[in-house]
């Protein structure tokens, strides 16, 4: 599975929609500081599901949404949209190309969307589990992220191993099994 694009509107430094085109192989992001190179890696991870305005550099869920300059006014919503190349299978039942869309209001309403059609937060989250893509996978390496797994729990640390191993949906059954 591979990157293919990344459209933002609204999101964070974003105001106006801006689509960025992954090749094939390395893409670099380069800028002077403060140009808005983390806020599109947070566009990516904000668009697999994340919840933690931490791990979003925010202190609330709106921070996302372009806040204004003395140029613009602020905007009513952030939306993000992810296209994946999905030839070679990964994600069993869908085609070779995946789009998954978040969209997050002022007014604290959220929309998700997968090929278009709306769903829930956990369809994104199971659509991604064992794939290490997800909001809680492998595949986006922050700061700090190594030092975190090198001090981590045992039981943390296994999590990852499980998720590398493509088997974690296995105990997320599990656990939905036990709630009901
Ligand atoms: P560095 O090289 O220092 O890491 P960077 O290129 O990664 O910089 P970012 O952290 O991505 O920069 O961008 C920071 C900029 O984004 C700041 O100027 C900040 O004002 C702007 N920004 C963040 N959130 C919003 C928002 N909600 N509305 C408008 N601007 C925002
Ligand atoms: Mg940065």
């Amino acid at each position: 599975m591979l990157l293919r694009s990344l459209e933002m509107q609204g999101f964070k430094s974003f105001p106006d929609k801006t689509e960025l085109n992954f090749g094939k192989g390395i893409t670099a992001v380069v800028g002077p500081n403060g140009s808005g190179k983390s806020n599109i890696s947070d566009a990516v991870r904000w668009v697999l599901g994340e919840t933690s305005t931490k791990s979003l550099r925010g202190s609330k869920m709106e921070d996302v949404i372009f806040g204004g300059t003395s140029k613009r006014k602020a905007l009513g919503f952030a939306q993000v949209m992810l296209t994946l190349d999905n030839s070679d299978g990964t994600l069993k039942d869908h085609d070779e190309i995946v789009t998954v869309t978040r969209r997050y209001y002022r007014s604290g309403e959220s929309e998700y969307k997968i090929d278009g059609e709306s769903v829930r937060r956990k369809d994104i989250h199971e659509l991604f589990m064992d794939t290490g893509l997800g909001s809680d996978g492998y595949s986006m390496v922050g700061q700090g992220k190594i030092d975190s797994i090198i001090s981590a729990k045992n039981e943390d640390r296994r999590e990852l191993f499980e998720e590398a191993a493509g088997i974690s949906r296995f105990r997320h059954k599990r656990k939905d099994a036990e709630r009901r």
